[in-house]
């Protein structure tokens, strides 16, 4: 099965600087696959026409396609109910509408919000902002040497006062799968809500937010082959009764009068103010479908695979550093080389039709405390081919010193 995935993906067939196109960029965002497309080409084709707000039977076809799409979407994460399932234009504003919506309530002034050192900018800045307005304080777990975590280590910080909790379920910069079912147990009986960010998760694992415990999930269309602008917030209902929406306006009221808005819709609607990317929820349902044709399973089986392989040749590399201790299990492998600035790595790279990502991938904090200005990082897809990680290896194996320094550390903006 995954040995024909490439030819499901029609911009993998173009060379670049006539090499072969080796994208391996997957964790910044994937491909799409012709299914995808044809999906998105199809509604616009044959179904466009504003959801929700009219009787005319094109507006109830884009209906029900923007419904069914929302059940799609829940039956691929195991929420219990699709009402559970909020679309977004991706993680960071799942986490923001939380982060808004739900916790900005919650706490007050020593109130403390715990989230763990390794987290990307979109599940950080948004807690630092709820702290800076309330008071609250926002408390990190630290990663150990090897830039890992443990539950143990998440309990530590679990306090009287806490009152929120989120953490990566992968981290985006090493790969380093979280025991979340573990952080949830722990939360559970504190009676903490908790986040889980889910972006770098959705696409290499199967996953059930109901037995891994998270209160909320969230993660991003586009890096599921599915198009930009798409994302999903989950959330127990429970806790999204208690929520607040992030944007107000047309869609997501029942009566409004002079003096405002008498009835609101409820969850999903409330949360989904304004006219959504139906074409982009078709798209991501389009996408579920063809992840689970594959088979969840076996997607985990391929990208693991590769991950193993490029960690292992990368390690046979002199002065090669591949970072983090856990066998890298997330779709991705994060390495330096030795006197190379990583964007001297990746420009190689790239010269050689190679797409990594070089930088400190929106996470500064976590990537200061490797005590390194960036790492090069290859992420894979169901495309990806062991060829094309012994290409990695090879060519990573060539590079040389060139334009960057590592002196310079506000170069790291650039990639930011
Ligand atoms: N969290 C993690 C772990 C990520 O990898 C990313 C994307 N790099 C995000 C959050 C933000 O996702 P988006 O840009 O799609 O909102």
């Amino acid at each position: 099965m995954m040995s024909d995935a490439r030819e499901h993906f029609p911009i993998l067939t173009q060379q670049v600087d006539g090499h072969p196109l080796a994208y391996l960029d997957n964790a910044a965002t994937t491909q799409k696959p012709r299914q995808v497309l044809d999906a998105v080409v199809r509604y616009y084709s044959e179904s466009n026409a504003n959801v929700g707000r009219s009787v005319h039977a094109m507006s109830m076809r884009a209906t029900d396609a923007y419904e069914a799409a929302r059940e799609t979407v829940r039956g691929f994460v195991n929420a219990a109910d699709a009402s559970e399932i909020v679309f977004t234009k991706g993680t960071t504003e799942s986490v923001n509408l939380v982060a808004e919506g739900f916790v900005t309530e919650l706490v007050s002034a020593g109130d403390e919000i715990v989230v763990s050192g390794m987290e990307h900018h979109s599940n950080l800045l948004p807690w630092h902002r709820v702290c800076r307005r309330t008071g609250a304080v926002l408390r990190v777990v630290p990663t150990d040497a090897d830039g890992e975590i443990t539950a143990a280590a998440f309990a530590e910080q679990l306090g009287p006062r806490t009152r929120f909790a989120a953490v990566a379920h992968v981290s985006n910069v090493q790969g380093t799968v979280n025991p979340v079912a573990e952080i949830s147990a722990l939360t559970r009986e504190r009676g903490i809500p908790l986040l889980v960010d889910g972006a770098q998760a959705v696409a290499h694992r199967p996953v059930d937010v109901q037995a891994l415990g998270a209160d909320f999930y969230c993660f991003s269309g586009h890096k599921m082959y599915a198009p930009m602008g798409t994302g999903v917030l989950y959330g127990r209902a429970e806790l999204l009764e208690r929520t607040d929406p992030l944007l107000v306006g047309g869609g997501m009221v029942r009566h409004v009068n002079a003096e405002g808005p008498q009835k609101v819709f409820p969850a999903p609607a409330l949360f989904e103010g304004g006219t959504p990317n139906i074409a982009g929820a078709v798209g991501l349902a389009a996408a579920v479908e063809y992840l689970t044709g594959i088979g969840m399973d076996q997607v985990a089986a391929h990208d693991a695979e590769l991950t193993a392989r490029a960690a292992a040749g990368l390690r046979g590399l002199d002065g090669v550093r591949v970072f983090g201790a856990q066998q890298p299990s997330g779709g991705l492998v994060s390495f330096g080389v030795d006197g190379l600035h990583p964007y001297d790595v990746g420009n190689h790279l790239s010269a050689n039709g190679i797409m990594v990502r070089t930088g400190v991938h929106c996470a500064m904090p976590f990537v200061d405390s490797l005590g390194v200005v960036g790492t090069v990082r290859a992420s894979f897809a169901v495309y990806n081919t062991p060829e094309e990680v012994d290409r990695l290896v090879e060519t990573v194996a060539t590079a040389e010193k060139g334009f960057w320094t590592n002196e310079h550390p506000n170069e790291r903006f650039l990639s930011d």
